[in-house]
């Protein structure tokens, strides 16, 4: 329970509804995606900037620990409350706050959801390209906590290439700006580029500008069948070598296919399919043909059964909608999906994909990967039953396997996701001790007393 002191002046920092300690909405605050949960405290509501530097001075006047929120759709425990924290919930500041057509930027509070800012942005011409899975839902603050990403972002980037600027609240309580609203400004350390990605370890985000272009004028889609995974994977290969760079480049195994068939998309696919991609490319309309034919000539090889041009909008609809809904849909395979995100350069991702296939057989384990090929991202599912304890040993050693065959390939542990706490314990096998020691060190200038989301991103001294 929260001490009525330490309550008492959260209310006068804010206002009395907008600090909330009753049961059912602890409840609600105190999970993420992942399958844990703990209870905070109290959820804490902040309308305006002011506000989140008022709270920040109660935290630190009485040792609170604070853990900020957006949507909760994070699936690395993120957003998981520590033991007796606070929630610090953005989603009542949710403003747009300055729409700039001429400068293509936009000033939003975190609490904005993601596809209301690319909504807004094309009504003027514009459009925000880091198209997250959860777009629908997730919020701003919680993209640039995480530099979310999704499909377009292999063609345009992630969420860190759009900010370019940034308010923030530190662990000690100062207001702080980072960045510029032009699209050059070199002026001092980088602390933009800092901020995005550092999972509310460092400072509560309350505003960011971000970087908009110009809307696409046209999109074409392309569904391509093949025998294999492997098959798939080199056509990704030849695809990424090539000189048109495609704004989506989806992977889907079997199972993944699977289920997107039971959600009623893609149900029309050739005998033998194994493996699909979905390309999409975009641009001037007068130039999408000669795209298209150029992705298509770099998808044909070995293994491909069957290339179609998407002419039926609601088919193209359906089709992303269930791409979507994957990260939910595979959770009817087994009670536990270990959820991982990991990266390879794209040129050895047929490598990965035939090392998934043998510990899926070696390990007797339902291994479900889909993702964004483009960028050599996969998101591979191990899907358990924790009441298996032999089972749940077998996934482990294979987890640990998986993510060091992805480094020994180059690659990196998330993509996306990101590390919160689950994929802390395996973080040092990436980072060595000397980098993590300075990152832990930038942590302590930020918050010296540890009260921002302890515990999560960085493995602890020792
Ligand atoms: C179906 C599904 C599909 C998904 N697809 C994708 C995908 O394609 N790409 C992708 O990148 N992710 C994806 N995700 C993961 C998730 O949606 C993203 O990580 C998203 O960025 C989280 O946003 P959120 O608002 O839910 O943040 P939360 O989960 O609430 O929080 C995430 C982190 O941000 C911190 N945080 C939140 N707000 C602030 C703030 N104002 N200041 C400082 N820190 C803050 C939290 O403390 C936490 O560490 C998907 C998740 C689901 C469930």
């Amino acid at each position: 329970m929260l001490p009525p002191n330490i309550e008492s002046a959260f209310v006068a920092a804010l206002s009395r509804e907008q600090v909330m300690t009753d049961a059912d909405v602890l409840a609600l605050y105190s999970h993420d995606e992942t399958p844990r949960a703990c209870l905070p405290l109290a959820v804490l509501f902040p309308r305006e900037q002011n506000e989140v530097v008022a709270l920040m001075r109660v935290a630190m006047a009485h040792g609170v620990v604070l853990v900020a929120r957006g949507a909760g759709s994070g699936n690395v425990g993120g957003a998981l409350p520590a033991p007796q924290s606070v929630v610090v919930s953005f989603e009542c500041m949710n403003r747009i706050l300055e729409v700039n057509a001429a400068d293509r930027y936009m000033v939003v509070q975190p609490g904005v959801i993601t596809a209301e800012i690319d909504r807004v942005a094309r009504e003027h011409g514009l459009f925000y390209p880091p198209d997250p899975g959860s777009s629908a839902y997730c919020r701003i603050g919680g993209n640039l906590a995480m530099n979310a990403a999704g499909p377009r972002a292999v063609k345009y980037g992630v969420t860190r290439d759009y900010v370019l600027g940034l308010r923030a609240v530190t662990g000690t309580g100062q207001l702080i700006q980072t960045g510029c609203r032009t699209t050059k400004g070199v002026t001092g350390l980088d602390l933009t580029r800092l901020l995005v990605g550092s999972e509310g370890t460092l400072a509560l985000i309350t505003e960011a500008t971000l970087k908009l272009l110009p809307a696409p004028e046209a999109r074409a889609t392309l569904r391509v069948c093949y025998a294999s995974n492997a098959d798939a994977c080199r056509a990704v290969a030849r695809v990424m070598s090539q000189d048109v760079v495609p704004c989506a480049l989806e992977f889907m195994d079997r199972q993944s296919i699977a289920a997107i068939q039971a959600a009623g998309a893609a149900t029309d696919l050739p005998a033998g399919t194994a493996s699909l991609l979905m390309v999409e490319a975009d641009g001037v309309a007068d130039d999408l043909p000669r795209q298209v034919a150029a992705l298509q000539q770099a998808l044909a090889g070995e293994g491909m059964l069957e290339l179609q041009q998407a002419t039926d909008k609601d088919a193209v609809t359906a089709l992303w909608l269930a791409r979507k809904s994957l990260s939910h849909a595979v959770k009817l395979i087994a009670p536990l999906k270990i959820n991982e995100d990991v990266v390879v350069p794209v040129s050895r991702l047929t490598e990965l994909v035939v090392y998934i296939e043998q510990l899926a057989a070696e390990y007797i384990l339902p291994i479900v990967s889909f993702g964004h090929a483009g960028n050599g991202n996969l998101h591979v599912n191990i899907m358990v039953d924790p009441a298996d304890a032999v089972q749940m040993q077998r996934a482990k050693t294979a987890l640990r396997l998986l993510f060091a065959k992805v480094l020994a390939l180059g690659g990196t542990l998330s993509g996306e996701h990101g590390i919160g706490s689950e994929k802390r314990p395996y973080v040092d096998m990436e980072i060595d001790a000397a980098t993590l020691d300075i990152m832990r060190r930038i942590k302590s200038q930020f918050d010296p007393d540890n009260l921002l989301n302890p515990h999560k991103l960085l493995p602890d001294a020792g």
